[in-house]
């Protein structure tokens, strides 16, 4: 099955939104064996999308639609395929039933436009929406496939999961089973990680390895085909032992993972706190924890730090360390980290300091950094950065590594 994606908005064209449908449904359907070809992004105007339909009707089988399927006068891909299609728009009265009860049960009142979002393509199937109003629907006609998603990523993303998916599984014609599974790698870069593995990418056939960076992070995505399920799993789990078993050290989780997940379940599992001190970050760390559900528990609070004054009067950093070595060092760091620990009684200390730019400080070059770990029982470990990118990746960088450095301290502890 070849595939095109058509997303559909001119805020799109006009820069005000990226087009994140796009990267979403590709990474599915990819994963589902189906070969997207084009991606096309057009305004919310009748004939150039109905152009955008047969351009793409003489390219591909599978045609996906994001976005117009809401109320106002401009959302306008339902009625535009309609005419195409000749098919009939008709009122699905399980949608207008939801969205009855929307209005209900938030006491709002309905408009006569919010009906037209109960309107589906005759003979189409619905894909309901439990995020929203407007369904999505999928119709084959001459052997080609339509499906409809409603454009904001929130509803449209569990929509194709819950529905769209199997949906499109049931019109395939297909014996094999796809299994996939994303390695997530920090602290290697991805020539490096490709270097590691690079016969084994070489010979690739069966899974499929597709290497992607981002962030200072690698993911390998493998990809596996095979008429049993438990055979697909099985070739991807000899695959995955021969990448651990060249750069296991960097790989720190799989599939929709992130290293402050990861940090966290390590801290639940050895049921402790932590606690940050933070002068290059500014409080970073302590924000990207928070966003981790449930991590109000494990995280005891911080101290952003960001003046010599703070550093020494609140969190007792020692003026001799400051004068003599500077704020920019491993000494620093590691009374940050061990005095933000004991100040706000935590398990685990971090601290941050360092250069995020643009210019140097004490001498050091912008980039440098320090992170402190202080973990209850252990000695102090500082790590040091040469960092090569702008003052916020710095800062972003140096989030990640605190994490890295801060699980494998954790790892270590649980070996001991
Ligand atoms: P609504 O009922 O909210 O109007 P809709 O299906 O008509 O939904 P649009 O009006 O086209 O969708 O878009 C609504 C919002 O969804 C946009 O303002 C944007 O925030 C988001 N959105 C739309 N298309 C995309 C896209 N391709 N990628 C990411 N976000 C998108």
């Amino acid at each position: 099955m070849n595939a095109e994606i058509i997303a559909v908005g001119s805020e799109l064209l006009l820069g005000q939104i990226v087009n994140t449908n796009a990267r979403f449904l590709s990474v599915q359907l990819a994963e589902m064996g189906i070969n997207v070809y084009y991606h096309t992004v057009v305004g919310d105007n009748p004939d150039r999308l109905r152009s955008a339909i047969q351009i793409a009707e003489g390219r591909a089988d599978l045609i996906i639609f994001t976005g117009g399927l809401g109320p106002t006068k401009d959302d306008l891909t339902k009625e535009t395929i309609s005419t195409h299609l000749g098919k009939k728009l008709v009122t699905d009265e399980n949608a207008m039933k939801s969205i009855e009860l929307y209005f209900e049960r938030t006491e709002r009142i309905m408009t006569e436009n919010n009906r037209k979002q109960a309107l589906i393509l005759e003979d189409s199937f619905v894909l309901p929406n439990e995020h929203g109003m407007a369904p999505g629907m999928c119709l084959t006609l001459n052997e080609r496939t339509y499906m409809l998603l409603p454009g904001p990523p929130k509803e449209m993303e569990p929509m194709f999961l819950k529905f769209g998916h199997s949906a499109l599984l049931g019109k395939m014609d297909r014996q094999d089973q796809i299994v996939s599974r994303v390695l997530r790698f920090f602290g290697i870069g991805e020539a490096m990680l490709e270097t590691e593995i690079e016969d084994l990418i070489d010979k690739q056939s069966n899974p499929t390895i597709a290497p992607l960076a981002s962030d200072g992070e690698v993911t390998l995505r493998l990809t596996a085909k095979h008429s049993i399920f438990e055979t697909a799993i099985e070739l991807i789990n000899q695959t995955e032992a021969e990448i651990l078993a060249r750069a296991g050290q960097y790989f720190y989780g799989y599939d929709q993972t992130s290293l402050m997940l990861e940090l966290t379940k390590a801290i639940i599992d050895k049921g402790w706190t932590i606690a940050s001190a933070e002068s290059l970050t500014g409080g970073m760390f302590q924000q990207e924890f928070t966003t981790i559900p449930g991590a109000g528990s494990l995280l005891k609070g911080g101290i952003v730090c960001y003046t010599n004054e703070v550093k020494q009067e609140l969190l007792n950093v020692n003026k001799h360390t400051i004068e003599e070595l500077g704020v920019v060092s491993a000494q620093c760091a590691a009374e940050m980290a061990e005095n933000v620990a004991k100040l706000l009684n935590a398990d685990i200390g971090v601290s941050f300091t360092g250069v995020a730019g643009p210019d140097e400080l004490e001498g050091q070059p912008v980039g440098t950094v320090f992170i402190g770990i202080s973990l209850k029982g252990q000695p102090t470990i500082t790590e040091k950065l040469h960092l090569g990118g702008s003052r916020e990746a710095n800062r972003i960088r140096s989030v990640k590594y605190a994490c890295h450095f801060l699980i494998n301290a954790l790892k270590k502890t649980q070996n001991a």
